[in-house]
């Protein structure tokens, strides 16, 4: 990244792709405001940020108003529970964080004039009827299912940050996050590849849920918040879609896992949640032709380094190779 920015508010910016995009800027040169309640995020990635002296840690729930003083020229909106398993837990909290937490980032920018990016995801095309999925289809969403709580957030946060820019109000990119993975993630995540890789390591049955035929695209966290940081030093107002489109079925993924992990783990299968999608896939070239972005990892190699992250939670004895990413 060039450095574009002089501080910049990262909201959620303990979180598994936040603290990454805090390191990101830092190393860049830009003061890091990082702005978060710990709901998901981790103490121990605010450690390891916290010996930049650029860093700065609020503690802050960005469902209540919320400022911050002196200059800003970037807010990076990543505030929201992530994971099924989270916005299963905090169904409300992730409704108000979509909804006011994403107003009052909005405010933030506009107060200071300083350029908004909101992470949306590729939860707000549903279950999709296309694929891959370009940023021009407008989704197949259950509005009351278990998972609306995510999505319907995100699309109602994806509305408010298109009427602020249309308005004027704030110059706004809008980024539609497909399934990130890597160093860095909680192992209680609940999202697929914590799960898949702690279970292959711990020898445990690997729990696909349905067939596993269902196909996910795996993007590095690396090249998640590279496409995020490209998108914040452009105009460009989105929604773009920032992921790998190399598909893999959630078969080939959990083969792949217990394989690096040399683990011994059978593949079980559970019945599939509601409205779990059967497809995902980014349509990129929007990002390819305005952003001049490009995933740099592939999925088979990224799962290595992201195993090797994980072995510390489940065998802290075992040697370890030094893992990259900024961890
Ligand atoms: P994460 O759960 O690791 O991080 C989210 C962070 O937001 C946590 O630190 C949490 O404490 C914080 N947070 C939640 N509610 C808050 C509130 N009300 N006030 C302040 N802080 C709050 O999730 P992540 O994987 O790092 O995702 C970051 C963003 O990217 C999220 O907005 C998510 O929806 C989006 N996204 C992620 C992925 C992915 O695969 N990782 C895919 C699509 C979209």
């Amino acid at each position: 990244m060039t450095t574009r920015f002089r501080r910049a508010v990262v909201t959620g910016g303990a979180g598994f792709l936040g603290a990454l995009a805090c390191r990101r800027l830092l190393e860049a040169g830009t003061s890091v405001v990082c702005v978060d309640n710990l709901l998901t995020g981790s103490a121990q990635a605010l450690t390891r940020l916290r010996s930049w002296p650029e860093f700065e840690f609020r503690y802050c729930d960005v469902t209540e108003p919320f400022d911050v003083t002196g200059p800003v020229d970037l807010v990076l909106h990543l505030a929201s529970p992530a994971s099924p398993t989270a916005y299963g837990r905090f169904p409300i909290e992730t409704l108000e964080t979509g909804s006011r937490g994403t107003r009052h980032a909005l405010d933030l920018a506009e107060r200071t004039g300083a350029r908004f990016v909101m992470a949306s995801t590729s939860e707000v095309y549903g279950d999709p009827e296309v694929s891959p999925q370009p940023e021009g289809y407008w989704g197949h969403v259950n509005p009351i299912g278990p998972r609306s709580v995510y999505d319907e957030a995100k699309r109602f946060a994806e509305a408010l940050t298109a009427a602020y820019a249309r308005a004027g109000r704030v110059s706004a990119g809008i980024a539609r996050i497909f399934n990130s993975y890597g160093p860095g993630m909680r192992p209680d995540d609940g999202r697929m590849v914590p799960t898949f890789a702690c279970q292959a390591l711990r020898g445990d049955p690997v729990t696909v849920t349905g067939d596993g035929t269902q196909t996910r695209s795996l993007c590095h966290a690396s090249d998640t918040v590279r496409g995020l940081l490209l998108l914040a030093a452009s105009d460009l107002p989105g929604p773009v879609n920032i992921g790998n489109p190399d598909e893999a079925t959630v078969h080939q993924i959990a083969t792949r896992i217990i394989a690096l992990a040399g683990s011994g783990s059978r593949i079980t299968h559970l019945p599939r949640p509601p409205d779990d999608p059967m497809t995902r896939c980014p349509d990129i070239s929007l990002a390819r032709s305005e952003l001049g972005f490009e995933p740099r990892i592939g999925w088979q190699q990224g799962l290595a380094d992201t195993l090797n992250w994980f072995t510390r939670f489940v065998h802290p004895d075992r040697p370890r190779v030094p893992v990259g990413g900024g961890f």
